[in-house]
């Protein structure tokens, strides 16, 4: 471990992320700035970093769902939210999404530098976990894709595929699906998760060798 530890920051601020940029590479952190989702999902599949910071309020995508398609395509490492929204409900539906860590906006440097350096030792000290469901996510259009071909999503469905694509092979919880899925605070039936899973297996299995929902029963569901 000679090189300084790799941290992509994805703001649309240009002036902030400029500011987040200096101040993390002043502290020995090998730091660059992204401004969309998308640069981020394309950097993470071809050199991925140690660490991303992900404003939630991209213009191209939700943060959130940016976090859920990496993780989709296997990015392991900490993910820390950046949030303008000082609400529970967006802090529990980013680590719902897979973020390790979240920031309310404003918030000093140093407290950044803090919270970057402690998700880097947690990761250092935890075992690698594979993770690998085979299909591509493109939070910016809410398709989903195999061996070059593609198929449109709403997106609920994308956010519910995504939570279970994190995860593939393993259970996830129901209400899991319903807090990556829906918004904060609504209501939806056990009947309604079912049909937006029978409709997303229809989706899917237009998608050759692509992956099928099952059911688990008093659990929820998996991908496999
Ligand atoms: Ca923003």
């Amino acid at each position: 471990m000679s090189a300084n530890p790799r941290v992509v920051i994805v703001e649309d601020d240009d002036e902030l992320r400029e500011l987040l940029v200096r101040g993390l590479r002043s502290a020995d952190l090998d730091a660059r700035g992204l401004s969309a989702g998308a640069d981020v999902i394309r950097r993470a599949a071809s050199d991925p970093p140690d660490l991303v910071v992900l404003d939630i309020g991209l213009p191209d995508a939700d943060g959130r769902d940016v976090c859920l398609a990496l993780r989709a395509q296997g990015f392991r490492a900490p993910i820390l939210f950046l949030t303008a929204r000082d609400a529970v409900v967006d802090r529990v539906s980013g680590l719902d999404a897979g973020g390790d860590d979240y920031l309310v906006k404003p918030f000093a440097l140093a407290e950044l530098e803090a919270r970057v350096r402690a998700l880097l030792r947690r990761a250092a000290a935890a075992a690698p976990e594979p993770v690998t469901a085979g299909l591509a996510l493109d939070p910016a259009t809410h398709r989903t894709g195999l061996g070059g071909r593609w198929v449109e999503l709403s997106a609920t469905e994308f956010r519910v595929l995504s939570a279970l694509a994190t995860r593939p092979g393993y259970p996830v919880r129901r209400s899991a699906l319903v807090a990556a899925g829906w918004p904060p605070g609504a209501r939806v039936s056990d009947n309604s998760v079912e049909a937006f899973v029978a409709r997303l297996r229809r989706k899917l299995a237009t998608l050759p060798g692509a992956p099928s929902i099952s059911a688990v029963r008093g659990v929820g569901y998996r991908l496999r």
